[in-house]
């Protein structure tokens, strides 16, 4: 996992790492995900320093998944930090789930202790999630001495809030949400350059594309079909009027309409909305 630089200083802030990229390209274009910045506002609120990727794209995807990038939290107390960040995914969600939405949410959050990090990373639907994260033993223990105590209390929680599931997932489905840094993310499916095109029909235009090698059955069943991601380059906030992503509001307060965006690549998703 990459380590943001310059995070040696007293003042608490929290630095979103090993955000994700697209597979096109030699390296591919790293993106977060739109709603992120909901949480970094709150964060920022309540005096957090957030330092955001400056060469990173927003996106707005609208497919039933939202993965909040790693966020390392650094300085004073950073195991505070952290639990508000995590405290802010959690009302993020409650919000999504009041409304109604159906999402699937990774969050991988870590503090910096000394010269080591300590990463803790959950994944599931926004009930489950929203449990784990409304329990003390999902906060990350201030000391490196405390860890093994820690992962005891995680243990016995995860035990006791999700008894039904003490033996689920299978390896095969948590490797397959598991980065090589031990991060769960799940997976977006790309349609790279060459693997489509478009088709003029009386209705429009139509994308065509080839899904990846051993992918096809999962996408069929899945209802998959190819679908525009978008960046969002400029949006207004409904409530100050400036730009959404630097100004203190929040979305509950009137929310954001974006005035510039570009396609931002083809990728693998559902046709309904998961979210409004
Ligand atoms: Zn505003």
């Amino acid at each position: 996992m990459k380590h943001a630089k310059g995070t040696t200083g007293i003042e608490p802030q929290v630095s979103l790492l090993a955000w994700d990229r697209t597979h096109c390209g030699p390296e591919g274009q790293a993106f977060y995900e739109s709603d992120a910045v909901e949480v970094c506002k709150a964060l920022r609120a309540g005096g957090l320093k957030v330092l955001f990727p400056a060469d990173a794209s927003r996106v707005d995807w609208r497919d039933g998944v939202f993965n909040f990038p790693s966020a390392l939290h650094d300085g004073r107390s950073p195991e505070i930090s952290a639990a508000r960040t995590m405290a802010a995914c959690r009302d993020m969600f409650a919000r999504w789930r009041d409304e109604g939405c159906d999402v699937a949410v990774t969050i991988t959050i870590g503090i910096r202790l000394g010269d080591q990090e300590l990463w803790t990373s959950c994944a599931g639907r926004l009930g489950p999630v929203i449990r784990w994260l409304e329990h003390p033993a999902s906060k990350l223990p201030g000391e490196l001495s405390a860890m093994k105590k820690w992962c005891d209390r995680v243990q016995g929680a995860l035990r006791e809030l999700f008894p039904e599931v003490i033996t689920a997932p299978g390896i095969e489905e948590l490797s397959a949400i598991m980065r090589r840094s031990g991060a769960l993310r799940f997976r977006r499916l790309f349609v790279g350059p060459g693997e489509w095109e478009q088709e003029k029909t009386e209705r429009g235009t139509r994308i065509l594309a080839r899904p990846p090698p051993g992918e096809g059955k999962g996408i069929v069943e899945g209802g998959y079909r190819p679908t525009e991601v978008w960046e969002i380059t400029r949006s207004e906030c409904l409530h100050c009027g400036k730009e959404f992503i630097d100004c203190p509001c929040s979305s509950v307060e009137g929310g954001e309409k974006v005035t510039a965006g570009k396609i931002f690549c083809l990728a693998w998703g559902r046709p309904s909305s998961a979210r409004p």
